[in-house]
């Protein structure tokens, strides 16, 4: 946190309010930085609680004809918003590395996942359809309608900045409401070229709003009364705080939380293709995503044969910048969180687990102050160790033997997350198996990462999830509307006359 003062090279970020920039100075800034070279790249506003509530009163204002707006107008908008972030996705990917540094292949990828929760949201007509029961008594029909809940929230994490964020609002919007984003304070511009490119499809002033922060500006949320609703993706003690703070102010809540996503190889896989899909899955944007693969669990005698094709992969891998086109890996987001996964490595060293891979001395020309580190492989890790039990959020692989599918599936089950799991094998029985059996809410079977689309819903298990619903899909519908059931009667004068029984059916 520091006072506002900012170098030519720096971006001096502002809260979109109203359906534009917010150019109130705040008391408090952030630091954005590069992590390929650990320069500040902009300035972003903490909002205070009075930020807050200025963006809240500018959406509950906003949201009321936005809830009345014909659906043919919402979809214009989503429509022309999905055009717009197409046209523009190589310039949200440069935003996306800057301040991430994940490759520009990588965040490319990002933005067009996200784009296909735009497209799901283009279908709204057919998303809000109620349900009509004509005759449910002698001249009485009853149908079923999805409303909007009003102003509804979303706050995210570092690693995904225009996806997760695509996760929610054009759901949000489409079904009628107003949504306010708390992006993470680490790489915000994002989210304000989003708001820009929403005002241009012609959203109207105040439906989408961005204030930026840390706690603060997100506990102003979890207890505005104006708020209905709090999307939330992050790890799992902040998702834990939200889902309790914001459910016992009233809201509607859904928090996704960390993982720690295993990958069950049989001794029947195909074991090149489950080294390319556990490289592909751990090491990607450096290994900071929640559907990673950060346990691989060898099955039989399958760990040294692996763990061979594992390292020739990585030893091809080219770690660098995410700008530069030959990278495959950039750095991880901070110098603390750097500071963090390199510890866990060393705990990992000291608890006995062996490390197969040593990415630790990397160094990469030019860059000696970005944050970089090499792919690492621990073999013989067990539960009780560090680099087992916590989520590492980076580029480092742990592999544990078990004897047989039960040891597998029981390590799978007693793990405290449940977002992704994965089985590799040939074996079309063992696969069904896991599927039914895996305590995880989205399973891979030779797929790492598996990623639903739109049309599906994105959720975990266990501690990866606080609350019912799951993300897009027909979960999103559902989390951002709320039921009503008419029931019709039209004049008839055989059914006139006063009676005090409890209606039933006749
Ligand atoms: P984080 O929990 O530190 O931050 C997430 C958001 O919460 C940010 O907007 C941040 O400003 C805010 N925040 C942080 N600390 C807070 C506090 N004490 N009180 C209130 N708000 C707070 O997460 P992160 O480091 O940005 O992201 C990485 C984490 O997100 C990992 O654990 C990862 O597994 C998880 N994640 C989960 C999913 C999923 O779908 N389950 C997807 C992406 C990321």
């Amino acid at each position: 946190m520091h006072a506002m003062s900012t170098t030519a090279s720096e971006t001096l970020l502002r809260h979109w309010i109203g359906g534009r920039r917010d150019e109130r100075a705040a008391e408090r800034h952030g630091e954005v930085t590069d992590p390929a070279t650990g320069e500040v790249v902009a300035r972003v506003p903490f909002a205070t609680r009075d930020d807050v509530d200025r963006a809240v009163r500018a959406a509950a204002e906003a949201a009321v004809a936005w809830g009345a707006a014909s659906l043919t107008r919402r979809a214009q908008v989503m429509f022309a918003f999905r055009e717009l972030v197409d046209r523009h996705k190589d310039e949200l990917a440069a935003l996306i590395t800057r301040e991430h540094g994940k490759v520009l292949s990588d965040a490319r990828g990002e933005v067009t996942r996200g784009l296909e929760v735009v497209e799901f949201a283009c279908g709204l007509g057919h998303l809000l359809k109620g349900e009509v029961t004509p005759q449910v008594s002698g001249g009485v029909d009853s149908h079923s309608l999805r409303m909007p809940l009003g102003v509804v929230a979303g706050i995210t994490p570092f690693n995904f900045p225009v996806m997760v964020p695509l996760w929610m609002a054009p759901v949000a919007l489409a079904c009628g409401n107003a949504f306010i984003l708390k992006p993470s304070e680490q790489d915000p511009s994002a989210s304000l070229r989003m708001a820009e490119l929403l005002a241009e499809a012609g959203l109207p002033d105040g439906v989408f709003s961005v204030v930026h922060g840390d706690k603060e500006a997100v506990d102003a949320i979890l207890g505005h009364p104006g708020i209905a609703a709090v999307s939330f993706v992050g790890s799992t003690p902040v998702a834990q705080h939200i889902y309790e703070t914001g459910t016992r102010h009233g809201k509607r809540v859904q928090a996704l939380g960390g993982a720690k996503n295993h990958a069950v190889v049989l001794p029947d896989a195909d074991l090149d293709l489950a080294a390319d899909g556990l490289v592909s899955a751990a090491y990607g944007s450096a290994g900071q995503r929640c559907m990673a693969v950060s346990v691989a669990v060898a099955v039989g005698d399958v760990a040294e044969p692996l763990i061979d094709r594992i390292r020739e992969r990585i030893d091809k891998l080219a770690i660098g910048p995410g700008t530069d086109p030959s990278s495959d890996m950039g750095p991880l987001v901070s110098e603390r969180h750097h500071e963090k996964v390199a510890g866990l490595v060393e705990a990992g060293v000291d608890e006995g687990a062996e490390l197969a891979v040593d990415g630790r001395d990397l160094v990469v020309d030019g860059h000696e102050g970005g944050y970089f580190l090499g792919p690492c492989v621990f073999d013989r890790v067990r539960p009780g160790m560090r680099v087992y039990d916590e989520e590492i959020f980076g580029p480092v692989l742990v592999v544990v033997r078990a004897d047989s599918y039960p040891e597998a599936l029981e390590l799978v089950n007693a793990n405290p997350y449940g977002n992704g799991a994965a089985i590799f094998t040939r074996d079309g029985g063992a696969a069904r198996l896991f599927e039914q059996q895996a305590t995880a809410g989205m399973i891979g079977v030779n797929v790492p990462i598996p990623v639903p689309m739109a049309y599906h819903s994105f959720g975990g298990w266990k501690g990866s999830l606080f609350g019912d619903l799951h993300m897009h899909g027909p979960d999103g519908v559902r989390f951002y509307t709320r039921g009503k059931v008419v029931t019709t009667r039209w004049p008839d004068p055989s059914q006139r006359g006063v009676n005090l029984g409890f209606p039933t059916q006749s």
